[in-house]
């Protein structure tokens, strides 16, 4: 056993091509202080699993399910696990999705950190990890049906529906469409990194999880006092009621319009046009919608909502609200909206492919680039649900234009000629909707070592701030200091979000807290027994975790120019609305230097130096088998 308590001390190993299982240590006390645990243990052991040319959908090709030290504990909101592996688009860059829901924390509880599946199955199976007890189980009756619907009947058919976890994938990841995510706990998506369709190459249709155990601890007495103090400062702060009332406001219909704040132009149907306030329109009829908490969480910000009129109603809507399948497809009837992202839950796909695709063709189709012919005879007029409902049917089983948009945007852009409406960053679909307007917050998703992704607290950029790096108020992108100061802000920002994405914590639970690295750093001290963890030790971790993501990047063929992979919509200014002028363009390569510099890495070769790998304690890392 590495430590005293936080981790379980155990990883489970299973290669689906063996039908081997075994358990082995998590790592020694060294690495866990190393990389703590979630994305960072994860990418450590990502590193060592992989080979120069490794395919995202190779059998070999390792899939990293893992939580952290707090996942499963008292601490707010410790209900965070991790999903690492290769990425599907910009390949070259690590991948990471995260979770929330119960699933992670009942892992741990069964006594389990994380699990590594490589190797495929010739048929579909799912695990099921009952406490110590690991089985590989045949999944074929379970094949072909949606995450709702697979989430439910296994639940049932294992005989505790109300104890067990379930993450599945759905019939996207079956068929290998590109974007392929992961839901547990019915609510909650794990999807960046197309972790989804990774399953459904190894023929994994789910995990499903019994524990009945708890995490060991170090020191209990003392991990549940600062457990205490940390739900307390989290909710004496006024962001916290602000933050659980801006859930709900977001969720409640009639509030609908406020989803667009004050000062943001909304970008809508494929980011052709601007809307200066609100795409979703407030909707007639009686909703009714409830928060769906995740383990240990009383900020609750996934709901069920029920739709009460138009084409779905009666319809469960479960989740966070409603995605680029509505206002980029020019579809602002909430009520449809959601249906649609609803639908796309359960065929377990994220909307930065499939639907981004279907956008920039709708998009190609009201401009006269695509003929209806070309279309298969579907009228892609913006805000024609039923159509965006038979492409994605389409889509699914690989037919007409289908078969295209089914590989992800960069090929369906490449194919069908349309480079130049492609939303995206480094390949990947990228809507924007808020970044665009914080050109800041767009740069950090740009030089997002994961790829395009949320790296940097959102505080930093819309809200509070981040009071424990000396934001006490957010950047403001017209404040004329604002070219000078964010290059610095997000590379602080990140080294905060990476260290904590380490934890197993929400980073709702995190974000704009005066004191927060305290909280954190004891909470983990006391879990783990560890002594001396500071607030720098925290930073640097963060640090260490942005190097190696690099190092990763660079071994799978990263280059200098990928940078600059980004569609033009999202570097150029933005031409209405509240937000008329800023731009991405005007700093990208101030801030890019300044960054890198920043980082200790060559602007011209985007390697660290080797003062820099030093000085996180790389300096005779190796990546690769
Ligand atoms: S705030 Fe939301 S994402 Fe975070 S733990 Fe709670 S329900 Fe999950």
């Amino acid at each position: 056993m590495a430590t005293n308590g936080g981790f379980t001390g155990k990883m489970l190993y299973v290669d689906l091509s063996t039908r081997k299982i075994e358990a082995r240590e998590t790592g020694t006390e060294e690495e866990l202080r190393m990389w703590v645990g979630c994305s960072g243990l994860g990418l450590h052991l990502l590193a060592s699993m992989i080979r120069p040319g490794m395919e995202f959908l190779e059998p070999d090709s390792p899939m990293i399910l893992i939580n952290g030290p707090l996942t499963g504990t008292a601490v707010p909101q410790s209900s965070n696990w991790a999903i690492v592996n290769l990425r599907q688009q910009a390949g070259y860059h690590p991948g990471f999705s995260f979770g929330h829901g119960f699933f992670g924390a009942r892992l741990k509880h069964a006594g389990w950190d994380g699990i590594v599946v490589v190797g495929a199955s010739p048929s579909p199976v799912y695990l099921w990890i009952d406490d110590s007890k690991v089985e590989i189980q045949d999944a074929s009756k379970y094949w072909g049906t949606d995450t709702f619907a697979c989430n439910r009947k296994l639940r049932e058919d294992l005989g505790d529906p109300q104890r067990i976890s379930v993450a599945c994938i759905g019939p996207g990841g079956e068929e290998l469409l590109a974007g392929g995510v992961v839901r547990a706990d019915l609510a909650y998506s794990a999807g960046t990194a197309a972790p989804g369709t990774l399953w459904g190459s190894k023929k994994l249709k789910a995990i499903a999880v019994r524990g009945t155990g708890l995490v060991p601890l170090a020191h209990p007495g003392e991990f549940l006092a600062v457990a205490n103090e940390w739900r307390n400062t989290q909710w004496n702060h006024k962001v916290t009621p602000e933050m659980k009332a801006m859930h709900t406001v977001q969720h409640d219909p009639r509030y609908a319009k406020h989803r667009n704040p004050a000062g943001q132009s909304q970008p809508v149907k494929n980011m052709s046009e601007y809307l200066e306030r609100g795409g979703a329109q407030p909707e007639e009829g009686e909703w009714k919608f409830r928060p769906v908490g995740s383990f240990n969480c009383e900020m609750a910000c996934h709901f069920e909502t029920n739709i009460p009129s138009g084409p779905f109603a009666g319809l469960y809507a479960t989740g966070y609200s409603p995605s680029v399948i509505g206002s980029m497809h020019g579809i602002y009837d909430r009520g449809i909206a959601m249906g649609l992202t609803t639908h796309l839950d359960e065929l377990g796909l994220h909307e930065s492919e499939v639907p981004s695709a279907m956008s920039m063709v709708m998009e190609a189709y009201n401009t006269e680039r695509l003929t209806q012919e070309q279309c298969n005879g579907l009228d892609l007029s913006w805000g024609n649900w039923q159509s965006t409902l038979q492409l994605l049917d389409m889509t699914l089983h690989r037919e007409g234009i289908g078969a295209i948009i089914a590989k992800g945007i960069k090929a369906t852009a490449e194919e069908l000629g349309l480079q130049d409406l492609a939303v995206h960053i480094k390949g990947s679909g990228f809507h924007g909707q808020y970044q665009i307007n914080h050109p800041a917050m767009l740069f950090a998703s740009v030089v997002a070592g994961g790829g395009p992704r949320w790296e940097v607290s959102n505080r930093l950029f819309l809200t509070e701030g981040e009071p424990d790096l000396g934001y006490e108020a957010p950047l403001n992108p017209d404040d004329p200091t604002y070219g000078e100061v964010a290059a610095k802000a997000v590379y602080e920002g990140q080294k905060k979000k990476t260290w904590e994405d380490d934890l197993g914590v929400c980073y709702f639970a995190m974000q704009g807290y005066t004191g927060i690295f305290d909280l954190e750093t004891r909470s983990l001290m006391a879990a783990t027994g560890w002594t001396g963890f500071t607030r720098d030790e925290a930073m640097m971790a963060g640090e260490r975790f942005i190097n190696l993501q690099r190092m990763v990047s660079l071994y799978l063929g990263y280059k200098p120019e990928f940078d600059y992979d980004v569609s033009q919509r999202l570097m150029d200014a933005i031409p209405t609305g509240p937000g008329k002028g800023r731009s991405l363009k005007k700093y990208f390569d101030m801030w890019r230097d300044e960054y890198y510099q920043l980082l200790g890495w060559s602007t011209k070769t985007g390697a660290p130096s080797r003062a820099a790998l030093r000085r996180v304690g790389l300096q005779n890392y190796m990546v690769g088998k």
